[in-house]
C-alpha cells in the first residue's frame, strides 16, 4: 500500500480555510482525514474535545513539546496550536490522505521536515473582502480585528513558498479546487511503482 498523502491548508485568518476544508470534508472521499490539532485555546461554543481540537492547559501543551510529539507547533495570536505527530503518522502509513490545516508558520516547518508535503494556500479574493470577513464574522474584538489584518499582509506574501493557490471567491469552488489538486497529485509519477515488466507480451 503506498503512503497517504500529506496536505497542507493555511492562508491568512478570514480567508476561509476553516469553511473550505469543511467542504471538503463533505465531499466524503473515502481516503481523506483531516487531523485534529492541540491547542492551548478555550473551546468555543459547539467545540468538542477530540473532534474540533484536544484542548490542553499550557504546562501539558509544554510537555508535549518537550516529548517531540508535535510534527510542528506554533504560536497563533495568543494561543499555542500543534499538530499531533502520532496520529498523523499513523494515518499516513495507513495510506490515508491527511490534511492539516494550519497557520502559516506551522506550514513552514512541516515542509522543511515534509518537502513531499502538498502545500496549498487558500488566498482571500481581495483585502476588501477579507476586511468584511474579519469584521463580520464577530468572534473577535476590535483590537484582534486589526492584529489580525496587520498579519495579513505579512501572510498573503509567504504564499509564494506554496505549491498551489486556491482564491476563495466562492466555497464550494475553492473545495473543488482543492478535490482537483488531491486528485492530480495522487496520479503523479513518482506515486508509482510499476511493473513494466508485466505489460510486456510473453
Ligand atoms: P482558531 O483559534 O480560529 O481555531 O485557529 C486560529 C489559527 O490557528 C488558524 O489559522 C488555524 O489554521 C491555526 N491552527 C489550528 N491548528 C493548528 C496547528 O495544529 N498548528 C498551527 N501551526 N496552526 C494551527
Amino acid at each position: 500500500m503506498s503512503k497517504g498523502l500529506l496536505i497542507i491548508i493555511s492562508g491568512p485568518s478570514g480567508a476561509g480555510k476553516g469553511t473550505v476544508c469543511k467542504g471538503l470534508m463533505s465531499m466524503q472521499l473515502p481516503e481523506l482525514e483531516v487531523s485534529v490539532s492541540a491547542t492551548t485555546r478555550k473551546p468555543r461554543t459547539g467545540e468538542v474535545e477530540g473532534i474540533s481540537y484536544f484542548f490542553k492547559e499550557k504546562e501539558e501543551f509544554e510537555q508535549m513539546i518537550s516529548r517531540n510529539e508535535f510534527i510542528e507547533y506554533a504560536q497563533v495570536y495568543d494561543n499555542f496550536y500543534g499538530t499531533p505527530r502520532s496520529h498523523v503518522q499513523e494515518k499516513l502509513n495507513n495510506g490515508k490522505d491527511v490534511i492539516l490545516e494550519i497557520d502559516i508558520q506551522g506550514a513552514m516547518q512541516v515542509k522543511k521536515n515534509n518537502p513531499e508535503g502538498v502545500f496549498v494556500f487558500i488566498m482571500p479574493p481581495s483585502f476588501e473582502e477579507l476586511k468584511n470577513r474579519i469584521t463580520s464574522r464577530g468572534t473577535e474584538t476590535q483590537a484582534d480585528i486589526i492584529k489580525r489584518l496587520h498579519e495579513a499582509y505579512n501572510e498573503v506574501r509567504l504564499s509564494r513558498n506554496y505549491d498551489y493557490i486556491v482564491v476563495n471567491d466562492d466555497v464550494n469552488l475553492a473545495a473543488e479546487k482543492v478535490k482537483s489538486i488531491i486528485t492530480a497529485e495522487k496520479c503523479k509519477l513518482k506515486r508509482f511503482k510499476i511493473d513494466y515488466n508485466s505489460y510486456k507480451e510473453e
